[in-house]
């Protein structure tokens, strides 16, 4: 199916786990994919590489969620040389784990900025041609601890639940446009993300999940590609919960 044919992605954070399968999946789906990577550039040519083996059109581009600059010249950029851009997902993410009482204000700020001030920055920049535009689709991935909170993961958490208050607002504030925000909330995914986990931890994550077993990127991914499809045109301000029946 080549549903997303002639639309613009931008995907944050695309050259691994879950944002790498959902640019993958949106390449598929007959999109354009402009996913960003940080760091890593050898992974980020390998997903582009990937894409264009999926028949797809991909571009790459380096840009430090961060940094709120970078990413309304990233946001401006992809809509300017496309003429358009259909979907943000707001993917980028990381988790600097400590107990609340140890937590540094740098690790606290780092976190913030990373994970819930970039969808802000990004939101800010991409609103405007999609508001000319009337359509548009952004989704942010939040996590099941945003939900119900975990210990060792105080930064983490607020910044996941501050994604899920920040989705339902802009959710409300653009739904005029024909603009729609949504969140996808995973459980307990096999990513670099869950790879340091011990196996103590592992096993006591693992007793908590009905399904009893970890998702794979791929299935958060069908959830954000559904999210962002005519499929769900009628969904908004929704968080989709992605995580073995882990939290409900
Ligand atoms: P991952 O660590 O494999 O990937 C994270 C991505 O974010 C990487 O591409 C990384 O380069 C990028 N990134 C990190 N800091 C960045 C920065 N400053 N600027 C730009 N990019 C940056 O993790 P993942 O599991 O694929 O996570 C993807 C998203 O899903 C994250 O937002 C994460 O919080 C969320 N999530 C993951 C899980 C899980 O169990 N893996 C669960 C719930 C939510």
């Amino acid at each position: 199916m080549k549903d997303f044919d002639g639309k613009v992605v931008l995907v944050t954070g695309g050259s691994r786990g879950i944002g790498r399968a959902s640019a993958l999946l949106f390449a598929r789906r007959g999109a354009t994919v402009a996913f960003t990577y940080v760091g890593n550039e050898a992974a980020a040519e390998e997903t582009l590489k990937a894409i264009e083996a999926e028949g797809g059109k991909g571009q790459m581009m380096r840009l430090d969620v961060a940094d709120t600059q970078a990413c309304a010249e990233c946001a401006e950029a992809v809509a300017k040389q496309h003429g358009h851009i259909d979907v943000l997902v707001n993917n980028a993410g990381v988790a600097v784990d400590g107990l609340v009482m140890r937590f540094k204000d740098e690790d606290w700020d780092r976190t913030l900025d990373t994970n819930l001030r970039s969808a802000f920055a990004l939101t800010r920049a991409i609103a405007r041609p999609m508001m000319r535009q009337k359509s548009g689709v952004i989704i942010n991935l939040t996590s099941v601890v945003g939900e119900m909170g975990n210990a060792g993961q105080a930064a983490y958490s607020a910044s996941k639940a501050g994604l899920i208050g920040f989705t339902k607002a802009v959710a409300r504030e653009l739904s005029s446009r024909n603009i729609r925000v949504n969140a996808v909330s995973p459980g307990f995914i096999s990513t670099d993300m869950t790879a340091g986990i011990s196996d103590e931890a592992r096993t006591a994550l693992l007793a908590a999940v009905p399904l009893g077993r970890l998702g794979t990127p791929d299935e958060v991914a069908a959830a954000v590609v559904f999210l962002a499809s005519d499929a769900a045109a009628y969904i908004t301000g929704e968080v989709l919960k992605v995580n073995g029946g882990m939290y409900m």
